[in-house]
């Protein structure tokens, strides 16, 4: 058997699920190496909990090289280009050939892409942006709190939604209640538009006991940051003292370079097998994770097409399939994984409490997503499913 490499571009949910299962499925003499720029991995869902000073930076991240099992080779390295001629990654530090490809590279972040929103708002989304967002907090005695979603689609659905529950409950438990008022503004038509109505109403109704403000179909046109005023496309405005905001998502910015996105702005890939699809020349490659965009086969309204929602459980599944695919190329096999479309994730409701919800996103004739009665055993599976994922292989 000739010996192989699988180039692993990101070390996030994806890219490392992706490592850890094709070590375990190839023998050591087939080279998997996985780069990315940054030395440290974190949990995107322990984000609210550094806003809130709940928990620090370090308590939500690993040095990705301890997350990595033995023989995978962890280069630390910005990816620049991608050749998909000649099979080649150009990084800062070195070229490298690939005979397999990962895709795990997520997504870019950028408040600055619409005018205002970079000195107008803060955000959870990234962790210094949590670290500064819990500084503007603690100074926050009172007025007019506004969660805004200016585009979609941006990762883990139910984040802002929960950020504003967990909010209120912060502010309560600060004697704020009464002088802190919360309101969401979304270019959505509803919460988790994807996992259907009834879950969208669930979430609004929690918002509503909460007297968290929900307007929806707000498309924003301009952050008016001196005056700390919003207006929308239908033409109303709205002011805020403290704006909190979910950053436009975009394809980073090598994949769009290499041109392997489509119309969506996202790496269109098999639903099964994760596989880079209608882009001539891709060969074996994969893309995994929130840079994907992976048609679904179901639909609420026969004109709405939809795609599976960004998260990290989602990306960890890819990873592992992939793997599985890849696995299968170099051992002569059939491959023995594909994609289900199910995931599940945890929505915090403050005091300890979680409702965990399950979903099947490849039903027909739409998807289908359950949730249990809220309680304290869901949260500390929420916190479970943290350390299980920041807990170093041994
Ligand atoms: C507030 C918040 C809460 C969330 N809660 C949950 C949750 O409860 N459950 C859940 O499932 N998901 C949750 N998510 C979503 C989850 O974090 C993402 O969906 C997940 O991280 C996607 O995994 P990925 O591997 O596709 O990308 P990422 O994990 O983002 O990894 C991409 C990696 O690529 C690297 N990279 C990017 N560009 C380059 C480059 N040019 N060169 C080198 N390296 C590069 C980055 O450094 C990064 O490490 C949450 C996200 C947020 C922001």
């Amino acid at each position: 058997m000739t010996a192989t490499t699988t180039l692993i571009l990101g070390g996030g949910f994806g890219g490392i699920a992706a490592a850890n299962s094709l070590r375990r499925l190839v023998p050591q003499e087939h080279e998997i190496v996985i780069i990315d720029k940054s030395p440290s991995f974190h949990v995107g869902a322990g984000k609210t909990w550094v806003m809130l000073d709940e928990r620090t930076v370090e308590h939500i991240s690993k040095p990705r090289k301890n997350l990595l099992d033995r023989g995978i080779r962890f280069l630390q390295a910005n990816v620049l280009s991608l050749d998909l001629e000649r099979n080649v990654v150009a990084t800062d530090s070195q070229a490298l050939r690939w005979d397999y490809l990962v895709i795990a590279l997520g997504v870019d972040l950028d408040l600055a892409s619409v005018p205002g929103l970079a000195e107008g708002a803060q955000t959870f989304y990234t962790l210094e942006g949590a670290q500064r967002l819990q500084s503007a907090l603690k100074e926050f005695k009172g007025g007019d709190l506004a969660i805004l979603i200016p585009t979609t689609p941006f990762k883990c659905p139910p984040a802002p939604y929960e950020a504003a529950i967990l909010l209120r409950h912060a502010f309560a438990a600060r004697g704020l209640a009464e002088k802190v008022r919360i309101a969401i503004y979304t270019v959505e038509g509803a919460p988790m538009a994807t996992a259907g109505p009834e879950m969208g109403q669930y979430i609004r109704s929690e918002l509503a006991q909460r007297s968290i403000g929900y307007h929806p179909q707000k498309k924003l046109v301009r952050i008016d940051s001196a005056a700390r005023r919003m207006s929308f496309e239908d033409g109303s405005e709205a002011g805020y003292d403290l704006l909190v905001a979910v950053p436009p998502h975009d394809a980073p910015r090598v994949v769009r370079d290499a041109q392997l996105t489509n119309q969506s702005g996202w790496i269109p890939v098999d639903p099964l097998t994760l596989k880079v699809t209608g882009i001539p020349g891709s060969g074996e490659v994969y893309a995994v994770g929130d840079v994907t965009s992976v048609p679904l086969p179901g639909r609420y309204k026969p004109e709405a097409a939809l795609s599976l929602p960004k998260a990290g459980v989602f990306a960890e599944a890819h990873g592992r399939v992939a793997a599985h695919q890849i696995a299968a190329k170099i051992l002569g096999r059939e491959p023995s994984e594909t994609f289900d479309g199910r995931g599940y994730c945890y929505l915090e409701l403050g005091g300890g409490r979680a409702v965990k919800a399950d979903g099947s996103f490849f039903e027909l004739p739409h998807p289908v997503m359950q949730k249990q009665v809220p309680d304290e055993a869901q949260f500390r599976d929420k916190l479970a499913w943290v350390a299980r994922h920041l807990t170093p292989v041994s």
